[in-house]
Parts: C-alpha cells; sequence; structure tokens
C-alpha cells in the first residue's frame, strides 16, 4: 500500500450500478485504497454477483503472478487462461 494516498469516498455516481462500481474501482480495492465503506460495498455486491466475483478473482491472481515473477503486466493470454477457470468454477 502506498502510504501517500488517501482514500476517497466514492459518492456513487448517478446511474451507477453496483456492477459499474466494482469494475471501475477493481484495482482501488486490491491496493487496499479504499474507504471501509467502499471496501463493504464491493464485498457485498461480489458476494451475490459471479461476474464481479469473477472479475475480481482474475485480477487478484493476476496482481499476485505479476508481483512474484517481477514482470510489468500479465500477458492477456494468461488473463484470459485464469477468467476461463474461475468461470467454470463460479458456475
Ligand atoms: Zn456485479
Amino acid at each position: 500500500m502506498n502510504a501517500d494516498i488517501t482514500p476517497v469516498p466514492h459518492e456513487p455516481a448517478e446511474g451507477e450500478s453496483d456492477c459499474q462500481h466494482v469494475l471501475t474501482h477493481l484495482y482501488e480495492y486490491l491496493d487496499s485504497e479504499m474507504t471501509a465503506a467502499d471496501e463493504h460495498r464491493m464485498r457485498a455486491h461480489v458476494a451475490h454477483c459471479s461476474p464481479c466475483l469473477v472479475e475480481l478473482s482474475v485480477e487478484e491472481i493476476v496482481k499476485k503472478l505479476v508481483k512474484r515473477s517481477c514482470a510489468e503486466q500479465a500477458p492477456e493470454t494468461l488473463r484470459l487462461r485464469i477468467r476461463e477457470q474461475i468461470t467454470i468454477l463460479a458456475r
């Protein structure tokens, strides 16, 4: 976590669904740069929305792999493969 970053609460944008909220702020969540309230909103949503849970899980795994391999970015093929596997599991 970057100590210079102060989490900013997300006012739900007009017309923004919880799905959009999750997808828009995915990386803030993974980097623990969210306020407790936003984190709660995120978790509460993915608990009953498998497409969002899949997205979150994919990014979480990719992030860990990238960190371990010191690569700049995970190849898109890897991301697709992980997503496929998680989608099967999430069914
Ligand atoms: Zn969703």
